[in-house]
């Protein structure tokens, strides 16, 4: 599926539409409208293709910029691991590190 491009099915179609319709011109009993429906099926499935392959376009874009913001945002990681986190006292509210075993101002336990 991948190997025929939607530009090929395109031109199938349109070949397609334009020899049945050449031969219906020369002959008015030949029944070539089966084939007519074949190759606009066939026009169709090209368009298709052919939005579907500049819709992955338009999205890959964006996905490789979110992807960069994320090794942004990881490489910026270990810097606020770097500093110290500080806590709210459950108790009275004070900041503590959260190093601390208990609060500095109530001596209230954290663990
Ligand atoms: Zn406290």
């Amino acid at each position: 599926m991948a190997k025929i491009g939607g530009l090929w099915f395109l031109l199938l179609g349109i070949a397609m539409i334009w020899f049945s319709l050449f031969i219906q011109s020369k002959n008015d009993s030949a029944k070539m409208s089966l084939f007519i429906i074949v190759g606009s099926v066939f026009i169709m499935i090209g368009t298709f293709k052919l939005i579907k392959k500049i819709i992955l376009k338009d999205i890959k874009t964006p996905v490789q910029n979110q992807q960069r913001s994320q090794n942004q945002s990881q490489q910026q990681n270990p810097f606020q691991r770097q500093q110290p986190q500080i806590i709210r006292c459950p108790n009275c509210g004070a900041r503590n590190y959260a190093t601390n075993p208990f609060c500095s101002y109530c001596k209230m336990r954290f663990r």
